[in-house]
C-alpha cells in the first residue's frame, strides 16, 4: 500500500527576512516525499541532471524514499530561485531553470504500477494525466496545481481534475479556476467539476475541506518562529496522504485527522530552510504537535 509522487527534485535559492540559502535541496516531489516517509514507503518519479549532489541521493536513500523512478538525465538539475517578505503566502520567482526537467516525460516503472496511493505534484496537467493513466487501480490520487497551468493549459487540467479524489489548491488558485471571490462558491464550483474533495490551502491562515456533503476548516498550527516558507503546501500534502495511506478506510473523519497531520508536518517545514527542520524531527515529535494543536483547537 505504498506512495507514488510525481513533480520536481530541485535545486532552490531562497531569501526571506530571516536569512538565505542557495543551492538547497527542494523541488515538489522532495518535500512531498520527506513527510510522507514519516507514515510510509514512498517512492519518487522526477529527473535530476548529472550535477545533481550525491549527497542529497543519499538522503532520500537514508530515508527509504524510492529513487528507481529518478532518472538521471544529461544536463543540469532543476532550479528556482525566490524570496518572500514578511507576508509568506507570495512567493516571488526571480528565476525558474526547467533545465532538464524540460524533456521530463514520467514513465512509471512497471513495478510501481500497483501503488496504491498517488500524489501529482504541480507539473504539467497533460504528464499528471499521462501517470495516472499508468496506475493500475489506485486506492488514492490526490493532485497539486499552480496559476500558470490554471491559465495555459485549462481544458488538460479540466480533464485531470475529473479523476482524482482530493485536489489542493491555494485561495488564489482556488478563486482563478472558478471565477468566484467567495471561497465557499469556489469550493462548490470546485466540487462540481470533478474532484470527490477539494481542500484550499491558506498558508497561515489554514486550510478549508470541501466535499460534495460537508465542510470541515482548520487553522494552521501556532508557531513561534517562521523562516522560509518553501515547500508548505507540498509538505502539507505529504502529511495528508501519509496519514492516510495507513487508515483502514478513506473516510470524512480520516481526512480531517489527515488534514490536521498535514498541517503539523508543514509547521515544521517552515521553521528552517529546505527541508532541514524535517530532517531534525521524529515521528515522536509529530504526535506531540498534534496533541498540542488539539488544545490549541478546543473551546
Ligand atoms: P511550494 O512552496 O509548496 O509551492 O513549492 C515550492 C517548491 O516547488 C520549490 O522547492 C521549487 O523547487 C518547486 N517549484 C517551483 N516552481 C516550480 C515549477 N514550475 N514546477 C515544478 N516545481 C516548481
Amino acid at each position: 500500500m505504498s506512495i507514488l509522487v510525481v513533480g520536481s527534485v530541485a535545486i532552490d535559492s531562497v531569501k526571506t527576512p530571516f536569512g538565505e540559502r542557495a543551492e538547497a535541496l527542494g523541488g515538489s516531489a522532495t518535500y512531498f516525499s520527506i513527510a510522507a516517509s514519516f507514515f510510509n514507503r514512498v517512492n519518487i518519479i522526477a529527473t535530476v541532471g548529472e550535477d545533481f549532489p550525491p549527497e542529497y541521493i543519499r538522503l532520500f536513500k537514508n530515508r527509504r524514499i524510492g529513487i528507481g523512478g529518478l532518472h538521471v538525465a544529461k544536463g543540469k538539475t532543476f532550479r528556482w530561485k525566490g524570496w518572500y517578505d514578511y507576508e509568506f503566502n507570495t512567493a516571488h520567482t526571480v528565476y525558474t531553470h526547467l533545465n532538464v526537467f524540460k524533456n521530463f516525460k514520467p514513465e512509471v516503472p512497471r513495478e510501481l504500477r500497483k501503488s496504491k496511493h498517488l500524489f501529482l505534484a504541480n507539473i504539467n496537467p497533460e504528464l499528471q494525466y499521462n501517470v495516472l493513466r499508468q496506475l493500475e487501480r489506485p486506492r488514492l490520487v490526490a493532485a497539486d496545481s499552480m496559476n500558470y497551468w490554471l491559465e495555459h493549459k485549462k481544458k488538460e487540467f479540466e480533464r485531470l481534475v475529473g479523476k482524482v479524489d482530493i485536489l489542493l489548491l491555494n485561495d488564489s488558485e482556488a478563486r482563478q479556476f472558478s471565477g468566484e471571490s467567495n471561497l465557499v462558491d469556489a469550493a462548490r464550483f470546485i466540487v462540481s467539476a470533478g474532484p470527490k474533495v477539494v481542500i484550499i490551502k491558506r498558508g497561515e491562515h489554514g486550510v478549508m475541506y470541501f466535499s460534495k456533503n460537508s465542510r470541515f476548516t482548520a487553522p494552521a498550527y501556532l508557531l513561534e518562529s517562521i523562516r522560509d516558507p518553501t515547500g508548505a503546501g507540498d509538505t502539507f500534502a505529504g502529511g495528508l496522504v501519509g496519514y492516510l495511506s495507513k487508515t483502514p478506510r478513506i473516510n470524512e473523519a480520516s481526512m480531517r485527522k489527515g488534514i490536521i497531520y498535514g498541517s503539523i508536518l508543514a509547521s515544521f517545514a517552515v521553521e528552517d530552510f529546505s527541508v532541514n527542520r524535517l530532517l531534525g524531527i521524529s515521528i515522536g515529535d509529530i504526535h506531540a504537535r498534534y496533541r498540542r494543536f488539539r488544545t490549541q483547537t478546543r473551546f
